[in-house]
C-alpha cells in the first residue's frame, strides 16, 4: 500500500515546450497539435509562463509550458517523434540555447531513467531551471523526481535560479 503510493508519485510522461521566436503562443499551440498527431494524447497542460532567456541571455524572452501526455511510444521513439515535430515546425538550431521557434524536451517518462549520449531522462536541467519547475509544480507538485527523490515543491524551494517566471495564460 505504502509502496504503491510512492510509485504513484512518479507516474506521468511530461514534456516541456519552449518558444522565443515569432508568435510564441501560436508556436506552442501548433507544437501541441503536432505532438498529438505524432505521438499521443495530451492529458493536461500547465499555464503558459514567460521567462527571460536562460543560459544565453542576449535574446528574446521564452514562453514555456509543460504538458502531460499518454503515449505508447518508448522514450527513445518519443524523442525521435519530438525531434520530427521540431523539424516540421522549421526549427533551425543555430547554437546551443540559442533562439528557436520551438524546443521540446522530454522531462520525465514515469520513473524511467535513461542515460545515453542522445537521451537523458529525467532531463538534467529540471532542478536548476525555475521555468521548468514552476509549471511542473502547477501540474504535479507531489511528483517525486526518481533520481533526486524530492518532490517538485521541494525542488522549487531549493532552486537558486534567479530568473523570474511570470504566468501569462491559464489553461
Ligand atoms: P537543454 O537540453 O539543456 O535544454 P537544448 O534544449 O537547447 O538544451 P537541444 O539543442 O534542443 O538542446 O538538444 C540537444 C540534444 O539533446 C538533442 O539532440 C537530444 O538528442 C539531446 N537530449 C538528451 N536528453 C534529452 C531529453 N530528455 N529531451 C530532449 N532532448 C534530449
Ligand atoms: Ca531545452
Ligand atoms: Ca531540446
Amino acid at each position: 500500500m505504502f509502496l504503491s503510493l510512492i510509485i504513484n508519485m512518479t507516474k506521468g510522461i511530461y514534456l516541456l515546450l519552449g518558444s522565443n521566436l515569432g508568435d510564441k503562443k501560436a508556436n506552442l499551440e501548433l507544437a501541441k497539435t503536432l505532438i498529438q498527431q505524432n505521438t499521443g494524447h495530451i492529458k493536461r497542460q500547465s499555464s503558459i509562463y514567460e521567462t527571460a532567456a536562460w543560459g544565453k541571455t542576449d535574446q528574446p524572452s521564452f514562453f514555456n509550458q509543460v504538458v502531460e501526455m499518454d503515449t505508447s511510444l518508448e522514450p527513445r521513439q518519443l524523442l525521435v517523434f519530438i525531434q520530427q515535430t521540431e523539424k516540421e515546425m522549421g526549427r533551425v538550431r543555430i547554437e546551443k540555447w540559442g533562439q528557436r521557434l520551438i524546443d521540446i524536451d522530454l522531462l520525465y517518462y514515469h520513473d524511467t531513467m535513461v542515460s545515453s549520449t542522445d537521451l537523458t531522462v529525467p532531463h538534467p536541467g529540471i532542478p536548476e531551471r525555475r521555468f521548468t519547475l514552476v509549471p511542473l509544480v502547477e501540474l504535479a507538485p507531489d511528483f517525486v523526481h526518481p533520481v533526486l527523490k524530492k518532490s517538485h515543491t521541494a525542488l522549487l524551494k531549493e532552486c537558486k535560479d534567479p530568473l523570474k517566471v511570470e504566468r501569462l495564460l491559464s489553461y
